[in-house]
């Protein structure tokens, strides 16, 4: 068999085998409906409850409040639907993940108002930008604690600051920075922070939100009083299992220095391939970064190509651009770094995680240069660059 490695981390990651060690009980012996009163509904309540310490633990809250949801995208509609009606204003970033600026989007269509705050050629937005952005009706501010595309982190301590002079609710989605950096929800002064179990080695379709004590929040769903009624909906307990036990194996990450090995992973893989081929960038290299991602841009080629080439070779990375109906559209968050068009599409994303290795990197790096070079050689443009025509 060919030797496969997966640096895709930022798309989903594989459940640890601990991970699925602590969640397989609740499959079989431990089925129980945490909700129920008997003995087989209060094991699973107690799994569940430990769960939710667990992951207030990894973001510095109090475990009530933590919400479950079924994951990020969840989170964030809940976080942002929840807390405005039509005639609020809502101020965003226009490099937010779908979740959040379709969230937004729809909400612009029953009557709320959304700024979408540019930002910078490094990703970054201004806070001097949102500062002048405020209306008396704003209501939330939402802006990601790190991109998925880039690693890109914002500012969101102070942009936290600006919230709570300004008495406006604070959402951060986490997705992309929980459990890749240490996170503190008093430290950021967020009010809603949104996670996602499986891009840190927990299951898809779990994830969770903090809300702050105190803030109003509007259901999504109605039916029973789940999560204090902020969530209807049985518990989905394997999975929550599985991302306390992911958050407790992150928060250990942190104690043994796994973001120092993965910021030199990830250093060493971005600096070798920039010395190697010509006409290469990284893509918000000027900005703090979370430790595993790195969106490399290679001009002259299309990125699609190059991921299906290097997966053809054994590497999975991936575009940052969404694929639908066979086209790829032009990355929404590279655009709005300012990049041209064939400059975005030409920029691909490496992210790390766990399980990745030196050697995994040192695979990537004997494919990498070779393959951009075969690809160029078919490129029209990148011709006429090199036979300066
Ligand atoms: N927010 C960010 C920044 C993401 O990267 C993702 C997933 O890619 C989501 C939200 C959505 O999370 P989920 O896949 O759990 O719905």
């Amino acid at each position: 068999m060919t030797r496969r490695v997966y640096l895709d981390n930022n798309a989903t990651t594989p459940v640890l085998p601990e991970v699925l060690e602590a969640m397989r009980p609740y499959f079989g012996e431990r089925f129980g409906n945490a909700s129920s009163i008997h003995q087989d509904g209060q094991s699973a309540r107690g799994a569940v409850e430990r769960s939710r310490e667990l992951v207030a633990r990894l973001l510095g809250a109090e475990s009530s409040e933590i919400v479950f949801t079924s994951g990020g995208t969840e989170a964030d509609n809940l976080a942002i639907a929840g807390m405005v009606k039509p005639g609020d204003h809502i101020v965003t970033s226009s490099v937010e993940h779908h979740a959040v600026l379709f969230t937004c989007r729809h909400l612009e269509s029953i009557g709320c108002q959304v700024t979408y705050l540019p930002v910078n050629k490094s990703g970054l937005v201004d806070p001097d930008d949102l500062r002048r952005t405020l209306r008396p009706n704003t209501k939330l501010i939402s802006i990601m604690a790190a991109n998925n595309e880039t690693g890109v982190l914002q500012p969101v301590d102070e942009i936290g600051k600006i919230a709570v002079e300004a008495d406006i609710y604070f959402h951060t989605d986490a997705v992309q920075a929980a459990a890749k950096i240490p996170l503190d929800v008093n430290r950021i002064g967020c009010d809603l922070l949104s996670i996602s179990g499986h891009k840190f080695h927990a299951p898809q379709g779990v994830g969770a939100l903090y809300v702050r004590k105190r803030t109003q929040l509007q259901p999504l769903f109605y039916g029973g009083r789940h999560e204090r009624s902020r969530r209807a909906g049985t518990e989905n307990v394997p999975g929550i299992v599985g991302l306390g036990e992911a958050a407790k194996m992150a928060i250990e990450g942190f104690e043994d220095n796994e973001h120092k090995r993965l910021t030199t992973l990830r250093d060493r893989l971005e600096q070798a391939i920039l010395a190697q081929v010509e006409q290469s960038g990284v893509n918000g290299a000027e900005a703090p970064r979370v430790p595993n991602t790195t969106n490399i841009y290679f001009d002259h080629i299309e990125g699609e190509a190059l991921v299906i080439a290097l997966d053809l070779k054994g590497l999975a990375v991936s575009t940052g651009a969404a694929c639908s109906s066979g086209s790829t559209e032009v990355s929404h968050v590279l655009t709005a770094m300012g990049l041209p068009a064939d400059r975005a599409r030409a920029s691909i994303r490496f992210s790390l995680g766990k399980q990745t290795t030196a050697e995994d990197i040192d695979f990537a790096l004997a494919l990498i240069p070779t393959t951009v070079a075969r690809l160029r050689e078919l490129s029209p443009t990148y011709r006429k660059v090199a036979l300066r025509l």
